[in-house]
């Protein structure tokens, strides 16, 4: 039920979508008139209300996709279907230590902190002041004060201060530069993945991975999302579509040398044998 301070997403019937916080005597304006928010308090979600010029909207309760395409940004934005990428690849899961750099905005932080649960802990650095308050105000708008997080204002590549690890998620320029602190704060099997955007750097970190001869396997890959137009007879996939995004790459941390294992088999099919 919709509740003082709730956060709403107001869709027009044109498809346009608001994302307000309710007051009690709050008011939402835009061209098609004004909504009063005490229309929503104490209704369930999925219910339309008016505006004084007699406009529709309907009212839901955000998605996180919906709160992190909406929030503001200071850093480049990361796409959801990264993001879905991420933490499958990562397998991140309740109750993971997890280190994050850099924190951005704070959209993939959202989804981290609600994929490890209260029991988790997540260590997001970024090195850039300003982001850490942008990235921190839409964090505390979503998630209140979350338990299970720490921010930190630090250059990664400086060193990592935390060890007995899960998982290490990457979203910045250069990875390769955190390799050796990876080594060192991963648990063996641990995993490292980077969000890359261009293929230098991810021959870069490969490359360093690799050389490294502490990860395997090792996966590269991209994700491609094309949404449908399903109308009448017309069924066929939009005409635009984000062709690129960013590649990702995740690596296992192991105790053994990773140089014995035959790189070019990293992506052979696993078999199960009960
Ligand atoms: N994944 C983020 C976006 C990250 S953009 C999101 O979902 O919003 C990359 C961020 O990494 C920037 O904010 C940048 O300041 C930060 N960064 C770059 N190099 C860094 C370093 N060495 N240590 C910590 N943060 C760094």
């Amino acid at each position: 039920m919709f509740q003082e301070n709730s956060l709403v997403l107001l869709i027009d019937k044109k498809g346009r979508k608001y994302l307000i916080r309710l007051k009690e005597g709050g008011k939402f304006s835009s061209h098609l008139g004004i909504v009063e928010h005490d229309q929503m308090i104490g209704k369930d979600e999925g219910i339309t209300v008016y505006s004084d010029m007699g406009a529709q909207y309907l009212a839901l309760t955000p998605t996180l996709k919906d709160f992190v395409t909406k929030m503001p940004r200071g850093a480049q934005v990361i796409y959801p279907k990264d993001i879905g990428s991420i933490i499958i690849w990562a397998d991140i899961f309740q109750g993971a230590r997890v280190i994050e750099a850099g924190t951005g905005s704070g959209a993939l932080t959202l989804y981290l902190l609600r994929a490890i649960g209260p029991s988790g802990l997540l260590i997001s650095y970024e090195k850039r002041e300003d982001f850490l308050k942008k990235a921190s105000k839409n964090i505390y708008d979503f998630a209140s004060q979350p338990s299970n997080l720490v921010l930190k204002c630090k250059d990664i590549y400086s060193g990592i201060d935390e060890d007995n690890i899960d998982r290490i998620v990457l979203d910045l320029p250069e990875p390769w530069k955190i390799i050796p602190h990876a080594i060192n704060s991963l648990k063996n099997g641990g995993i490292i993945i980077s969000l890359i955007p261009t293929m230098l750097q991810v021959m870069t970190f490969v490359d360093s991975l690799r050389n490294s001869k502490k990860f395997y396997p090792i996966e590269i890959f991209e994700t491609m999302l094309r949404h449908w137009n399903v109308k009448g007879q017309s069924v066929r996939p939009e005409h635009f579509m984000v062709s690129h995004t960013a590649f990702l790459v995740s690596a296992r941390k192991i105790a053994v040398d990773a140089s014995l294992f035959d790189s070019s088999l990293e992506h052979w099919k696993t078999e199960y044998i009960p």
